[in-house]
């Protein structure tokens, strides 16, 4: 129920919007308030292709430190805000640039691979980005016999699965979804014997085994409109059930985990979009050299469909 204060919150958010000339981009693990309040709501590979052609003069990006880092790398013209400037992604930092520097020397030959949840300097040492939505394609078209795969290790697992590629894995993973368990599929399986079950590559793969689809976010959105889906369990961060019931009246959503929640997606909240907003801060920036090598791989990602 929105009350009085929360209205004229969301009334203050779109009058500024305009006057800033502004577009509001929300990840789908975001508050459903949030969302709703937003101009797109999407995975990282949709909301960058936004950031990308947007003409508005400012990106308010609802989302984690990467992803408007990676809206800054596309368009260093425009103001990129985060409402909450310490929201990051623990997956992101299990990696540094250096880091990534000392294993390629390891592996000079190799072609390196880079989620697209991992900091603009790793970026700016990666050859192509990718999401969990074209992570296999990207793999697909890569000539080369040796690469290396950063940081999420369950994803490049799920890659491996499905490309037969061989490729190093580093050793990082998603504390939001490694949360999702074998144990917690197989009792929403006994409690919902219809359903149909879709997860997230992030998901270890003893979860992914059990499930009928391992899907992006954006993925796992078109197959829960899929005209043959009642109920469907869902394995990933719980906030995309707000959307998916939203879209889907009628249609029964089972969260895999209630434990299943990104603590960084969930530091913006209403106000701070609208402090943003006002105060024009935080503001999310790149040094240019590494905007530059950055912008590269993330070129690459972009231009695989
Ligand atoms: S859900 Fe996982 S990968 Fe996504 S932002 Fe949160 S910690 Fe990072």
């Amino acid at each position: 129920m929105i009350n009085r204060r929360d209205n004229s919150m969301e009334e203050r958010i779109l009058k500024l919007k305009q006057e800033r000339n502004a577009v509001i981009l929300a990840h789908n693990y975001q508050y459903g308030e949030v969302q709703d309040i937003a101009d797109y709501v999407g995975d990282s590979l949709e909301l960058s292709r936004i950031a990308a052609r947007t003409d508005a003069d400012v990106i308010v990006f609802c989302g984690v430190h990467f992803m408007a880092e990676t809206a800054f790398i596309l368009s260093p013209e425009k103001t990129v805000l985060l409402p909450d400037a310490g929201a990051g992604c623990p997956m992101a930092d299990m990696i540094t640039a250096e880091q990534l520097r000392q294993k390629k020397m390891e592996l000079p030959g190799a072609t390196v691979v880079t989620y697209v949840n991992s900091t603009a300097e790793v970026k700016a040492e990666s050859d192509y980005c990718c999401t969990s939505a074209n992570g296999v394609k990207v793999v697909t078209q890569i000539d080369n016999e040796e690469i290396l795969f950063v940081p999420d290790q369950f994803l490049g697992k799920f890659i491996i699965s499905r490309t037969g590629r061989e490729m190093t894995l580093w050793p990082g993973y998603c504390p939001t979804h490694v949360n999702i368990s074998p144990e917690d599929i197989n009792r929403c399986k006994r409690d919902y014997p219809g359903a149909k079950i879709v997860v997230h590559p992030e998901c270890r793969p003893e979860v992914i085994a059990l499930a009928d689809e391992a899907l992006s976010t954006s993925g796992i959105i078109r197959y829960a409109g899929r005209a043959d889906i009642r109920e469907l369990i869902v394995g990933t961060e719980v906030e995309i059930l707000h959307r998916l019931k939203k879209e889907n009246p009628g249609k029964k959503f089972i969260p895999a985990s209630e434990k299943a929640i990104c603590p960084d997606m969930k530091l913006i909240t209403l106000d701070k979009v609208l402090k943003s907003l006002e105060t024009m801060t935080p503001e999310v920036k790149v040094p240019e050299e590494i905007r530059v090598k950055a912008k590269a791989a993330v070129d690459r990602m972009l231009e695989i469909v």
